[in-house]
């Protein structure tokens, strides 16, 4: 799996520097970047974020890895321009404002429209991983939000 990511990166870095003078392929290397713990105003439970990448201008795009103990979660929040969400391992839940919670599994791809309030993360009893690449607009690529008070989940 790392070497599949690794090759994913190499390759999203040589497109997005592709057309500029001096800029070099940059190779950020497996193990390199600690992962992080989510901030407690943003997340409920155990969350373990992994940095991925951080293109360099004009390319936008950040990706991470961002693991959810069961039980754990987002608040509300929104991407300014989207949000793409591949999961990669376990069992999760997502769910836009107003819809219904709706469970995902690994291998399923989430795209989250722009400004679309939402929240995801693991189910009460499986662990979930997940990829998430997301474009910053203005150097920012999440807008945070209330907490998730009560999840009605009848999967
Ligand atoms: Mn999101």
């Amino acid at each position: 799996m790392k070497l599949l990511f690794a090759t994913g990166i190499s390759l999203l870095l040589l497109t997005s520097v592709g057309t500029a003078q001096e800029a070099m392929v940059r190779i950020t290397r497996s193990g390199s970047q600690p992962p992080a713990i989510g901030i407690p105003d943003y997340y409920t439970g155990i969350v373990r974020k992994e940095a991925l990448f951080d293109a360099e201008a004009p390319a936008r795009v950040v990706g991470g890895v961002v693991t959810y103990e069961p039980g754990a979660r987002t608040a509300w929040h929104s991407h300014p321009l989207g949000q793409v969400l591949i999961i990669s391992a376990g069992v999760g839940l997502v769910q836009q404002w107003g819809q219904p919670v709706q469970e995902v599994r690994e291998g399923d791809i989430i795209w989250i429209p722009a400004g679309v309030k939402h929240w995801h993360g693991a189910t009460e009893t499986s662990r979930m991983r997940h990829v998430a690449v997301t474009e910053a607009l203005d150097g920012k690529s999440v807008d945070w939000m209330e907490k998730v008070d009560t999840i009605h989940h009848d999967g």
